[in-house]
């Protein structure tokens, strides 16, 4: 029998790259998607006419219970958030309703809707902020240190719970951060990775950065939508970090991105103490040790062929 799946956050990076994952393997495709006075569907336009789109807001459970009502999911991927930590510090209680409370509705909508559905909830390497330990294990502390790590360590406490009192079958996956084509250019790695591309071809001529030392742990976007599915194929629920297990610094990654495109990084960068985030986390790499030997996952794409990836698309987009 065909499979459904319901995705949320299907207009974002990951809910992209997963609605290609679940239609390549057979999968029918829901997604809720919000109402916007303008198109937001740019990432999924290619796909449009094999998902089935179905209006719902994390903001409203009504919308949500009748979604899944109406969608009858064997499978829920909740992808939705204000994702970007940077505006959870300026729009706190939004940041809160979206990426906490509306966790809250969607479990109470999936409870009482279609209790028997396996569940994904994005938690976030934020939750860790100041951790105790570097790398972190699914073991480690929560300490999170802007909103956003504070709405996602809720979020996923409450998923654990309701797995817990309910016995439902859901799941957090911890992701550290993932990168692609389709991330918005307000993230560093595309940031570059744009930049590079844009100096290449004449359309700018600097790039003003933060902090050059901030060491990050990156995989590919695409590696980690693998991961989210395999963590619901599985016999019983569990969590996982979701992580590449190395980190790199943004020095290094825009090396990389000018080597990619010929050029010397020191004739086109500058350092802007405006772009240092007041909230730098400490030492965040995951230990993938669980994931791996659990349930047989790891990326797939290195460090160096994600840069050339997004480079080369850039160059390409750009170009055309
Ligand atoms: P993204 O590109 O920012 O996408 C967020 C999605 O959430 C968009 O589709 C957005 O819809 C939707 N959304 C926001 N508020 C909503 C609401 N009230 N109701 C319904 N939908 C709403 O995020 P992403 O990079 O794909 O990340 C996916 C998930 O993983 C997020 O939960 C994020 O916090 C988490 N995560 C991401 C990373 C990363 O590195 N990418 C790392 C750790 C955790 P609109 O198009 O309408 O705005």
């Amino acid at each position: 029998m065909t499979k459904k799946a319901l995705i949320t956050g299907l207009t974002g990076q990951d809910g992209s790259y997963l609605a290609e994952l679940l239609l390549n393997k057979g999968y029918q495709v829901f997604g809720l998607v919000r109402r916007s006075s303008s198109s937001n569907l740019e990432r999924i336009n290619h796909l449009s006419g094999d998902i089935q789109i179905l209006s719902g807001d994390l903001l409203d459970q009504s919308s949500l219970m009748d979604v899944i009502a109406e969608a009858q999911p064997d499978e829920i991927y909740n992808l939705a958030s204000q994702s970007y930590v940077p505006l959870s510090w300026t729009q706190p209680a939004l940041t809160a309703e979206y990426t906490a409370l509306g966790v809250s509705r969607l479990l109470e909508s999936i409870r009482r809707c279609k209790p028997d559905a396996k569940f994904y909830q994005a938690s976030s390497s934020e939750v860790f902020g100041q951790p105790d330990e570097s790398p972190q294990t699914e073991l480690t502390a929560f300490r999170p240190r802007n909103p956003y790590g504070v709405a996602k360590a809720y979020a996923h406490w409450m998923t654990v719970n309701y797995r817990q009192k309910y016995n439902l079958y859901n799941c957090c996956g911890i992701t550290y951060t993932h990168e692609s084509p389709r991330r918005g250019t307000e993230f560093v790695f595309r940031k570059i990775t744009h930049a590079a591309a844009q100096i290449k071809l004449g359309l700018a001529n600097e790039l003003k950065l933060g902090n050059l030392d901030a060491r990050r742990d990156w995989c590919y976007a695409k590696d980690a939508v693998y991961a989210m599915w395999l963590m619901l194929q599985q016999e019983q629920p569990d969590d996982y970090l979701i992580a590449s297990g190395e980190t790199y610094s943004v020095k290094e990654l825009v090396e990389c991105a000018f080597n990619c495109v010929g050029l010397n990084w020191q004739d086109y960068v500058s350092v802007d103490p405006a772009f240092y985030r007041a909230d730098e986390p400490v030492q965040l790499v995951g230990c993938i040790d669980k994931i791996k030997i659990g349930i047989g996952w790891q990326p797939q794409y290195s460090f160096n062929q994600l840069v050339e990836l997004m480079v080369d698309y850039d160059l390409k987009k750009l170009s055309s």
